[in-house]
């Protein structure tokens, strides 16, 4: 540790700033005396830091001023959500278990999951933007859940936080080598997709703000056209998403009709599929190589007939797509199955002779409970036999070793 980072007085815990945008971090500034004309500079140097380089103390943070390095200690942390726990997949897929530091005092801290996928090309971080989520899709896990909050941006710039620093993902740590050497080498997070819990277009503005920390050039410097959110089909936010946050599109459609998709994606009947494609249509951008990704959960004898992936084609003709084929993640007490793997193929070669780039969606991390719709869930159940388990004097210590 630093000789300026402080101890913390006790009382209240400080307030963190990892996470924060630059009108936060301009706020904050302000709130310690700041002169207006310094606040841009200050907010670029903190940026630097806390983005580029991933500090997560002050006294780190040598273009400032001593004195105005301990005032900002004194005042503010930088912690990051808290691990909880950490799973490290047979495949290399890594899930944490997050904690949110407390929003006051009769918060006790809300937990979120965020997984790593590493590929030959790229990797990828899922991130969750809501605990539970209001939608009720028939196959998802977090269906079942309720909503318990939204998250706020930092909350979600948070969840990369966390995985640069376990990783070793900032230039200069980790990998070897100085900061300068490796400042263009390629990062182990390349892509992040908002598929964790949550539908990231019910909680618009702090999606938003996120996503512009995100891909600030001077910080975290993630480019929008690597990131993707998903969505269910919020259809009249999808032109905002398209103008306003500017990433790449992912639509679960999972369904061909619509009162198939009235079952598994109930928010269908508010939005059937005319209205969610013609929105599609009109997202911005869209050319060739900026394709919407169209995600398909392959679910046994509901939605993967030869003629569903033939009417999947029609319905999609102009739309400059990708379909996504996603093998159903079964979860205890659903009623689904996943298809059977000679069924997805035949499928998926229906899809490619049309024409469409139809790659299925390997199962990555299930060892670890890490794959879609899965997410946090079991977490929960594990805990709910702990505390039965606990009630009723059985020692729950074997019982998390086996999943820790
Ligand atoms: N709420 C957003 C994003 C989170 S879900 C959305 O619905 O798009 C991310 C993806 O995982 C969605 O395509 C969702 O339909 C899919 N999914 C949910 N549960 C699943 C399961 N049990 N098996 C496979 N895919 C699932
Ligand atoms: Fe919510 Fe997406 Fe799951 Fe539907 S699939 S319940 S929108 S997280």
């Amino acid at each position: 540790m630093s000789a300026l980072a402080q101890v913390a007085p006790a009382g209240p815990p400080l307030t963190s700033l990892a996470g924060g945008g630059r009108a936060e971090l301009a706020a904050r500034l302000r709130e310690l005396g700041v002169p207006a004309r310094e606040q841009r500079m200050r907010v670029g140097q903190l940026w630097h830091w806390m983005y580029h380089r991933g500090a997560t103390e002050f006294g780190a943070m040598t273009t400032i001023g001593k004195e105005m390095r301990a005032e900002l200690a004194r005042s503010f942390s930088l912690e990051r959500p808290r691990i909880v726990s950490e799973h490290i997949s047979s495949d290399g897929t890594r899930k944490w278990l997050l904690r949110m530091p407390p929003k006051g005092p009769r918060d006790t801290g809300v937990e979120i999951e965020t997984v790593y996928i590493p590929e030959v090309d790229r990797g990828t971080l899922c991130v969750s933007s809501q605990v539970g989520c209001t939608l009720t899709c028939s196959f998802c896990h977090t269906g079942t859940q309720r909503l318990v909050r939204n998250l706020d941006a930092s909350e979600i710039v948070g969840q990369l936080l966390v995985a640069r620093d376990q990783l070793g993902d900032w230039p200069g740590t980790g990998r070897g080598g100085d900061g300068a050497a490796l400042a263009d080498a390629p990062r182990l997070i390349s892509n992040i997709v908002f598929m964790g819990m949550g539908e990231p277009l019910y909680n618009f503005d702090a999606v938003k703000e996120a996503v512009e920390t995100i891909a600030d050039g001077e910080g975290l410097s993630l480019s929008r056209r690597r990131i993707t959110l998903s969505t269910s089909g919020v259809v009249p936010m999808i032109a905002r998403a398209g103008a306003e946050i500017g990433t790449m599109l992912a639509v679960s459609l999972h369904a061909v009709r619509d009162e198939l998709r009235d079952e598994l994606v109930p928010l269908n009947k508010k939005y059937p599929i005319s209205t969610l494609l013609e929105a599609c249509r009109a997202y911005p951008g869209l050319s060739n190589a900026r394709r919407i990704t169209f995600e398909y959960v392959m679910l046994k004898g509901v939605n993967d007939t030869d003629a569903d992936a033939r009417e999947l084609v029609r319905l999609l003709r102009g739309v400059p797509a990708k379909i996504n084929l996603i093998p159903f993640n079964p979860w205890p007490g659903t009623r689904y199955e996943c298809s059977s793997w000679n069924r997805i193929e035949a499928f998926s070669e229906i899809v490619f002779n049309a024409g469409y780039a139809s790659p299925i969606r390997t199962p990555r991390g299930r060892d670890i409970l890490a794959a879609c719709g899965q997410l946090k869930s079991e977490t929960e159940k594990l805990r709910a036999r702990a505390r039965l388990m606990l009630e009723s004097g059985i020692g729950a210590e074997g019982m998390f070793a086996s999943s820790e």
